[in-house]
C-alpha cells in the first residue's frame, strides 16, 4: 500500500448529507513511497449556515469559514493533489462522496480509488466490533491533536496505518488493503462513476439491460450496500450472476425513509414488469366478495377496482381469479354446513344436493332459518375481511430523515396510495384534490403490515 502516491484526508461539513450539505474544512496528509510528504489544510466557506448542532461538535462557527475559500477557489488545486492517488478516510464513502459532488458543482470530474480504515480495521482486527475512530485512537494508543478537525483527523489515520504495519504483517496488510480495494468491483458493463455516485439513503433502484430493458427493481434503506451487494462475493450466483452481465444502466430514486421506498417499489414494478422481479398483481384481475347483511342475500363477486372503498367492512377476499374466489366460497361453505344454493354455487330448487349428504344444515329444507344461516356466513366470512381503514378519512404519513432532517409525507386513503408530498404548502394542495383511488392488494399488505410494526411510532397527519 505504501509503495503508492497516498492522501489521508478527511473533511468536515455541514450536516451528513453529501448531496444537500457542504464541506467546511478539508484536512489531508500526503505520503508518497511510505514517506510523508506534507500536510495540507484549509477552512472552507460552505456558502450556507452551519447548524448549531454541527459547530458544537467541530468546533468550526459560521464566523470562521466567512472568509475562508470556496470550494470552487480551490477546486483546481485540490484536484492535483487527489487525482490519480489512493485516498485513505474512514467511512471513506462519507468523504468521498462531498468530494464529488462539490466537484460536480463546479463542474468538474472527479474519481479516486478510495481505501476506509474502518473496513481496514474490522478486516484485521475481526475480534473488535467498535472501529470508530475515538475507538482506534483508544485501543492502538494514537496521538491525536484537534480531534473532529479535519486534519487532526487526517493525521490519526496517518498514525493508524503506520501502527498497523507495525502491528502486523507487511504482506497480511497489503493483502487486506488490495482485498477491499477489490471488492470496489462493477459490473463490466456500468460505468464505474455511477456505482460511485450511488447514496447510502434508503430509495429504489431499477436495473436497465440491452436496449434499456428493464431487468430488476430492488429497494432498501441503504441503495449503496445493497446494489452493490448484487455483484460482489458470494452474491455472484445464479440470478445475481445473470444480472451481473446484463446491466447497462441504474437508475435510483432517493426516498426519505422505508415506508417511502416500499410503495415506489411496487409503483415500479407493476409500471416496468421487469424481467427479474416476481409479478405483482394487477387490481384489474383481482376480485372480492362483497357481502351487506340485509341487502344482499348472497356473498356478490366484486372487480377489485370497482368496489366501493367505503364499505371496506362488508368486502371478503382478494382473490386472484374469479375460480379461486368460488372455490374459497365452496372450501367456506363445506367447513361451516352453509348451503351451497343459498351462496348461489348450485342452481335449483329444493333441498340442495349438499344437504341430501348432510353436510348443508338444511336452509333450502327449511330446517334453518334465513337469517340464522346469514349471521353463521357472515361469521365464516370474517376470517377473509379486509381490514377496514382505521382512520377517519385521508392521512399522511411523515418520514423523516434523522440526520439530514428532510422529510416526505405519503397520502394514503382507504389503503390507497395518492401521491407523496415534500413540503407543508404541497401537503395542503394535495389534500384538496378529489381524486378517487382505486384499490390496490399490494400496497393493502404493505401499508398494514408497516402500520402494525410502527404502531404508535409511526408520524400520522390526519387530513380527513
Ligand atoms: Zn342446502
Amino acid at each position: 500500500m505504501l509503495e503508492q502516491d497516498v492522501v489521508f484526508l478527511d473533511l468536515e461539513t455541514t450536516g451528513a448529507s453529501a448531496s444537500h450539505d457542504r464541506i467546511t474544512e478539508i484536512g489531508m496528509v500526503e505520503v508518497a513511497r511510505g514517506r510523508q510528504a506534507r500536510e495540507w489544510s484549509s477552512l472552507v466557506n460552505p456558502e450556507t449556515r452551519i447548524p448549531p448542532a454541527i459547530e458544537a461538535l467541530t468546533g468550526i462557527t459560521n464566523e470562521m469559514v466567512r472568509e475562508a475559500p470556496t470550494f470552487e477557489s480551490l477546486s483546481r488545486e485540490l484536484l492535483e493533489r487527489l487525482e490519480g492517488k489512493l485516498i485513505v478516510a474512514h467511512n471513506a464513502r462519507f468523504d468521498y462522496g462531498f468530494l464529488r459532488n462539490e466537484f460536480r458543482r463546479v463542474g468538474r470530474r472527479y474519481q479516486s480509488r478510495v481505501l476506509c480504515t474502518v473496513r481496514l480495521s474490522r478486516r484485521l482486527y475481526p475480534e473488535h466490533h467498535r472501529h470508530n475512530l475515538d475507538t482506534l485512537i483508544e485501543r492502538h494508543g494514537l496521538a491525536c491533536s484537534g480531534r473532529h478537525r479535519a486534519l487532526g483527523d487526517a493525521r490519526v489515520l496517518w498514525d493508524f496505518v503506520q501502527k498497523v504495519y507495525g502491528e502486523r504483517d507487511r504482506a497480511e496488510v497489503d493483502r487486506a488493503v488490495a482485498e477491499l480495494l477489490r471488492a470496489q468491483a462493477v459490473p463490466p458493463n456500468l460505468a464505474a462513476e455511477v456505482v460511485d455516485d450511488l447514496p447510502e439513503s434508503p430509495g429504489v433502484y431499477v436495473f436497465y439491460g440491452e436496449s434499456d430493458l428493464p431487468l430488476y427493481v430492488g429497494k432498501s434503506v441503504n441503495l449503496r450496500s445493497r446494489v452493490l451487494s448484487h455483484f460482489t462475493g458470494d452474491a455472484r450466483l445464479g440470478k445475481d450472476m445473470r444480472l451481473s452481465q446484463q446491466v447497462r444502466r441504474l437508475e435510483w430514486i432517493e426516498t426519505v425513509g422505508e415506508l417511502g421506498a416500499l410503495i415506489q417499489e411496487a409503483q415500479l414494478v407493476k409500471k416496468l414488469t421487469p424481467v427479474h422481479n416476481r409479478r405483482l398483481l394487477r387490481s384489474a384481475d383481482l376480485c372480492a366478495y362483497r357481502f351487506r347483511p340485509g341487502d344482499d342475500t348472497r356473498p356478490v363477486l366484486v372487480s377489485v377496482r370497482e368496489m366501493d372503498l367505503g364499505e371496506l367492512e362488508h368486502v371478503f377476499g382478494v382473490f386472484r381469479s374469479k375460480r379461486d374466489a368460488v372455490n374459497t366460497l365452496r372450501g367456506i361453505a363445506e367447513g361451516h354446513g352453509l348451503c351451497p344454493r343459498r351462496l348461489g354455487l348450485e342452481s335449483g330448487n329444493g333441498p340442495c344436493f349438499s344437504h341430501q349428504l348432510k353436510k348443508c344444515r338444511g336452509v333450502c329444507a327449511g330446517k334453518e332459518s334465513e337469517e340464522r344461516h346469514d349471521l353463521r356466513l357472515q361469521a365464516a366470512l370474517t376470517a377473509l375481511r379486509i381490514r377496514s381503514w382505521p382512520f377517519r378519512g385521508r392521512i399522511g404519513v411523515r418520514e423523516t430523515d434523522p440526520w439530514t432532517g428532510r422529510s416526505e409525507v405519503h397520502l394514503l386513503d382507504r389503503w390507497c396510495y395518492l401521491g407523496t408530498v415534500r413540503s407543508d404548502n404541497e401537503l395542503f394542495d394535495a389534500a384538496e384534490v378529489g381524486n378517487r383511488p382505486a384499490f390496490d392488494l399490494d400496497t393493502y399488505k404493505i401499508l398494514t403490515r408497516w402500520l402494525e410494526r410502527h404502531r404508535g411510532k409511526a408520524e400520522l397527519i390526519d387530513l380527513a
